[in-house]
């Protein structure tokens, strides 16, 4: 008859369970129900002892049943815990509590950001369904931000180039800007576009112009250091952002990049190669308390612009 009650309708998932109780033969029951379904048991004996299993944990947990009555920490203080640690903030937490300290523990618990709850003495049939609905949502939970983490990083890249794209050039120069204003620490851009980019493709076409674009980006990303960023700014057009860097931090990324252009000209598939070259302007802001995004992008722009007047293949200053 047990096997009827417990039988799931289809084979579930299983998953990676902390079981945490001061009660030992509490903790032994649950973990024995648990691993009978093929879970992976983890014990505490304490709020504190959950956090630091929590600390060490190498796959991500599932689901954590929880004792609320505890001495030292108790399980409201530890779901509280929990839901501020990113590795396990969503996991789904199932309380147990019993019924004679009951309600009140239930409440503040589910408050807490519990998401569910049992009284003792409980079904094991029932515990075990309960956590296997909890490590479906919390599975559900965990693919949700992936996908979300995976669909902001996509929605932030250049398909072509590889590089980071406008938009999140405009988000990285916002929070830069904030950051240099408040820590007066300085920050660079550098704006660059290829020089008659137009007659490679019209004379070579538009997918050797894609071929010279992404040979060109992968050149800028070699010569990046640490939190050097690269945007593909617009079609033949990129800019970097250096934050702590000054003028001369600017113009040395700069010669670095040409000198890797020159070092490894393109090669066009008609077998020929040439040095790829780009004007840019170089804006800096000194830390200064008027370091605005539209500011230091105008600069560097009027920079790049005075570049090609001046002859192009050159870098000028704002
Ligand atoms: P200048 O030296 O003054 O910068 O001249 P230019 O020919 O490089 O600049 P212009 O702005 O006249 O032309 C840029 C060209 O870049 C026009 C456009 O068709 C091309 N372009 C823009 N985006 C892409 C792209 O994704 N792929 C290719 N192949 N070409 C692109
Ligand atoms: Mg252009
Ligand atoms: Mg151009």
């Amino acid at each position: 008859m047990l096997s009827v009650i417990v039988a799931p309708e289809q084979p579930s998932e299983r998953g990676l369970i902390l079981v945490v109780d001061d009660d030992a033969s509490t903790r032994t029951l649950v973990s024995r129900w648990l691993q009978k379904e093929g879970y992976e048991v983890r014990e505490a004996p304490s709020g504190e002892g959950a956090l630091e299993v929590v600390a060490a944990l190498t796959t991500p947990l599932d689901c954590v049943v929880l004792d609320v009555m505890m001495p030292g920490m108790n399980g409201v203080e530890v779901v509280q815990r929990l839901r501020g640690i990113p590795a396990v903030a969503d996991v789904s937490v199932l309380l147990l509590t019993a019924h004679a300290t009951g309600d009140e523990d239930v409440v503040a618990g589910m408050d807490a950001g519990a998401s569910d709850y049992m009284f003792k003495p409980f079904s094991g049939p029932v515990m075990v369904a309960r956590v296997r609905a909890l490590c479906r949502r919390t599975q559900h939970a965990r693919e949700l931000k992936a996908k979300l983490l995976e669909a902001e990083e996509h929605a932030a890249i250049d398909p072509l180039t590889n590089l980071y794209n406008r938009r999140q050039f405009e988000r990285t120069l916002t929070e830069e800007a904030a950051r240099a204003r408040r820590h007066q620490s300085p920050c660079a851009i550098l704006l660059g576009d290829l020089d008659y980019f137009k007659t490679i493709n019209d004379t070579h076409g538009h997918a050797e112009g894609d071929r010279v674009l992404t040979y060109f980006s992968s050149k800028v990303q070699s010569i990046l250091r640490g939190e050097d960023r690269a945007f593909r700014y617009g079609g033949e057009e990129f800019a970097v952002i250096l934050p702590g860097a000054d003028v001369e931090g600017a113009l040395r990324v700069d010669r670095r990049l040409r000198e890797a252009l020159a070092r490894d000209p393109y090669v066009f598939a008609k077998g020929h190669s040439n040095v790829i070259n780009y004007s840019a302007g170089i804006a800096c802001a000194q830390g200064a308390s008027d370091f605005t995004f539209k500011g230091i992008v105008e600069d560097a722009d009027r920079a790049l612009y005075a570049a090609k007047r001046n002859g192009r293949n050159r870098t000028e200053l704002a």
